[in-house]
């Protein structure tokens, strides 16, 4: 007999009231429903590390969204369901609970998504990715605290060890790749030796995946708290290749990404940021087929063209003679992302003040006069107010006009 290990204590220590009272609540009315119901996943794993997990995911043996609807009721909460694939989402004013049918996943063929049936928890754990994260929690009241672990997930987080359940694991479903090297490095774990040997095995099957889902996969690897770690085992796997061969994940990297966390205090660094960084050593033509791959969003490729289009300027931007309005003008149509990581990743102090200039200050600067103003002067909208408006704002940067009168002084000067 196994031994049958409770974890409800660790529940009420670790997650906020009002969730306590809601998994309570839940599992009771599952139970008169004659539904099974189990917390499942990340906060099982994160339960038992003692690291706090709000992100709720619950598994119905029955019909979730009945589930859903009955508790929304009771606890007033919004719901969203989604009935073609049997899951709800339920959401009050700080806590989100999903929640989902249990089911079986079938792989036709590798990276395909999977053929889904209802079925029984197990079924359900035996489709995840990680023997840690395959582990469920008993909320039914005769069970309730009950840890469920058929694959020794708690065996694996003693020995901190990342580990699939079944040798086609990875074949099945190649995201887990990346999914893999997450939480080695989030989690200080090792990958366990055969699940390393089944990963570079299945390293071509990342193939199989479109460029959305991997795109996916490299968001979360960029939410991470050190992504460039992950993006180093990577590297060391020889999954980073498989995204451009010519990507690095090494000490630059690590020392950039840490200086990209220092400036965006007290957020994280964007990702449009990190992505930058990652690509900078890059030449345009070897990024290029990296962001049609990943098929980048419009304004996340253009801040990976112009980080690299800055990168050419560099040479004009380290001259110690130039003003401060040729400065504005080298680098005002970038975006702000890729003139700050070139702030970052540029080699000569020069260059770097006069980018830390254009960001702290320059930018901000704009003359006084504007178009109405001009045109109460009587000067006419047009291509010479535009020059105008031009020549004030370079002299507004350079420092040769400093009030809204000075100004006006200017402007009747060259019309005059
Ligand atoms: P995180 O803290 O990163 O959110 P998580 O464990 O909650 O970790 P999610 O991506 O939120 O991870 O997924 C929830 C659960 O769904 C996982 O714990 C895992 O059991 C399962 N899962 C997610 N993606 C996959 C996948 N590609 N293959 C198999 N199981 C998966
Ligand atoms: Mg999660």
């Amino acid at each position: 007999m196994p031994k049958i290990t409770n974890l409800s204590s660790k529940i009420e220590k670790q997650l906020p009231v009002e969730l306590v009272a809601f998994i309570q609540r839940a599992g009771k009315t599952a139970a008169s429903q004659g539904q099974g119901l189990y917390l499942v996943g990340g906060v099982v794993r994160d339960l038992l590390l003692g690291q706090t997990n709000l992100d709720l995911d619950l598994v119905v043996e029955g019909n979730a969204i009945e589930l859903a609807q009955h508790l929304a009721k009771i606890n007033r909460g919004k719901i969203t369901t989604h009935p073609r694939f049997n899951t709800a989402k339920l959401q009050w004013n700080k806590w989100s609970v999903d929640l989902a049918t249990a089911r079986s996943e079938t792989y036709a063929k590798p990276g395909a998504l999977p053929t889904v049936k209802p079925g029984s928890i197990n079924n359900d754990l035996f489709r995840r990715d990680f023997t840690i994260n395959a582990m469920a929690i008993e909320l039914n009241p005769s069970r309730y605290g009950e840890l469920i672990d058929l694959y020794g997930g708690r065996d694996d987080l003693e020995h901190k060890l990342i580990c699939v359940l079944h040798e086609k694991s990875f074949t099945d479903d190649a995201t887990r790749i990346w999914r893999g090297l997450r939480y080695e490095q989030r989690l200080d774990f090792q990958l366990e030796p055969t699940t390393i040997k089944l990963l570079k095995r299945d390293i071509p099957m990342l193939d199989t995946i479109s460029g959305d889902r991997i795109r996916h996969e490299i968001e979360l690897v960029l939410k991470e708290e050190f992504p460039e770690k992950v993006l180093h085992r990577a590297e060391e796997l020889g999954v980073l290749p498989k995204l451009s061969p010519v990507l690095k994940g090494n000490g630059w990297l690590a020392e950039k990404f840490e200086q990209a966390r220092q400036i965006s205090l007290p957020n994280p660094p964007p990702v449009g940021l990190y992505l930058a960084l990652l690509v900078y050593p890059l030449t345009n033509k070897e990024t290029e087929p990296l962001i049609s791959f990943l098929r980048l969003p419009k304004s996340l490729a253009q801040t990976l063209r112009d980080a690299i289009s800055i990168k050419a300027k560099l040479p004009s931007l380290a001259d110690p003679e130039l003003s401060r309005s040729s400065i504005y003008r080298l680098l005002h149509s970038y975006s702000l992302q890729a003139v700050t990581a070139n702030s970052l990743a540029c080699e000569s102090p020069m260059a770097r003040r006069h980018i830390q200039l254009f960001l702290n200050k320059l930018r901000y600067v704009k003359p006084a006069l504007t178009g109405n103003d001009l045109k109460r002067m009587g000067i006419a909208p047009g291509p010479r107010m535009k020059e105008i408006l031009q020549r004030l704002h370079e002299a507004r940067l350079d420092g040769k006009v400093k009030s809204k009168k000075g100004e006006v002084k200017l402007v009747e000067e060259w019309v005059n």
